[in-house]
């Protein structure tokens, strides 16, 4: 077993690292995630830098030959360590992953070089629309219709807490085509801003990932051409389950990064604190919770590279997958507790930092599956 990273993967990453402290970690970040707001120019730099190319093969505009998921994620935990933009980070996997990475997978060759050279520039966002007001957990379970007409489909639903929605010029939408088969029935379509009845609607404010806004998306009466829908008529389950391991791995890579400078800041906090004439981590008290954060950061690791592992090497990957977003999201969360401990009330404070860090985590533990359902997935794989 070799744990160690080639040259070429690694030095790929330190620019990443370099980059995101130079061009995303500017100190606007405490005022735009006050008023939640997405930083353009900066997701234009990404898509200058090839970030937004990490998704698609070269021939569609993408960064390298091919995608390779496993110097995707190592080099977008480097992002997430050095670009303290948590919801830009979501922004930029979402649309990487659940997006580009489908259309990348399932797309034809027309599909793909119509709409994978424009996101993968960042001139195009795209959004990836699934859960409704009645189908979160339950996704499969959406009233989304598609009914087949001479050229397309016509759509008809209501899409919500979709990343990027109010700014997304193109969707990967899910509709059910034939409602009498359940989840047998669900397709997947391409459906942009050219078409009418292709409605991305306002922002809704939320709790944290602030500068990633999220949002509805209505499709009324939109006509969908043939050529948009995206894999086989009722296979939209499986071109949704595939996308998904995708964006499980990538997303939280990005926070393995975040989660491993948020240690570094917080070793760093309980160097230099003095109380009681002594640094606060020679109390045990801190120490200990501090070694709990390293435990978490280094177990998180290691699930999420065996993740990248298994999908470079083509191998199932659905029970790791859920294990790598119940592990590594619930451990965000509470190191982001911890430290916010560590730190006292400089901790509570907007102005250190540090308290944005729980606010982001918490998303984590919901949005592509919440926990609870992801230890059903393993309590599945485990016959129970
Ligand atoms: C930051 C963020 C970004 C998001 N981005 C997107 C996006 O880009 N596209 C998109 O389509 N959606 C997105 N979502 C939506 C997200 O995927 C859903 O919120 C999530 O799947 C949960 O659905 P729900 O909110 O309807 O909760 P519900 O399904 O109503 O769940 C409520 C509670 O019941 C529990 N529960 C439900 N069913 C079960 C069960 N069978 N067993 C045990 N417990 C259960 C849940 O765990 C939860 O605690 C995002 C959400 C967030 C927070």
């Amino acid at each position: 077993m070799d744990f160690s990273w080639s040259e070429e993967y690694t030095n790929y990453r330190n620019r990443i690292i370099e980059f995101a402290k130079s061009e995303l970690a500017d100190d606007t970040l405490i005022q735009r995630d006050h008023e939640g707001t997405f930083a353009r120019d900066l997701w234009d730099k990404c898509g200058e830098f090839g970030i937004l190319g990490l998704a698609a093969p070269a021939r569609y505009g993408g960064t390298f030959e091919e995608v390779d998921i496993m110097r995707a994620a190592y080099a977008l935990e480097g992002l997430g360590y050095g670009c303290p933009d948590t919801g830009l980070n979501l922004a930029l996997n979402a649309h990487l992953w659940t997006v580009m990475m489908t259309i990348t997978l399932f797309g034809d060759e027309v599909q793909k070089e119509k709409y994978l050279p424009k996101m993968a520039s960042g001139e195009w966002i795209g959004a990836h629309a699934l859960t409704e007001i009645g189908s979160g957990s339950d996704v499969y379970n959406m009233k989304t219709t598609a009914e087949k007409v001479d050229g397309g489909y016509i759509l008809n639903g209501e899409k919500r807490l979709v990343t990027l929605a109010p700014i997304a010029d193109v969707a990967v939408a899910f509709a059910s085509t034939n409602p009498k088969l359940g989840k047998w029935g669900i397709s997947a379509f391409i459906v942009d801003k050219t078409m009418q009845g292709f409605e991305p609607q306002t922002v809704q404010q939320k709790m944290g990932l602030r500068t990633a806004p999220i949002g509805r998306i209505k499709f009324t009466d939109c006509f969908v051409p043939d050529e948009n829908r995206l894999g086989k008529e009722g296979a939209g389950f499986s071109v949704c389950n595939h996308s998904l391991e995708y964006d499980r791995c990538c997303i939280l890579a990005g926070k393995l990064g975040a989660m491993q400078r948020q240690l570094e800041q917080t070793v760093e906090y309980a160097k230099s604190r003095q109380q009681f004439g002594q640094a606060i981590g020679q109390f045990q008290s801190v120490s200990n919770r501090i070694a709990d954060m390293k435990l978490r950061l280094e177990t998180s690791r290691l699930l999420l590279y065996k993740m990248t592992w298994l999908k470079k090497n083509n191998k199932p990957a659905m029970l790791e997958a859920a294990m790598l977003k119940l592990h590594l999201g619930e451990a965000y969360v509470a190191s982001s507790l911890d430290a916010i401990r560590v730190h006292g009330g400089n901790g509570y404070l907007t102005e250190h930092e540090v308290e944005r860090g729980l606010r982001d985590a918490v998303g984590g533990v919901i949005y592509a599956g919440t926990s609870d359902i992801q230890r059903n997935i393993i309590a599945k794989f485990l016959g129970l």
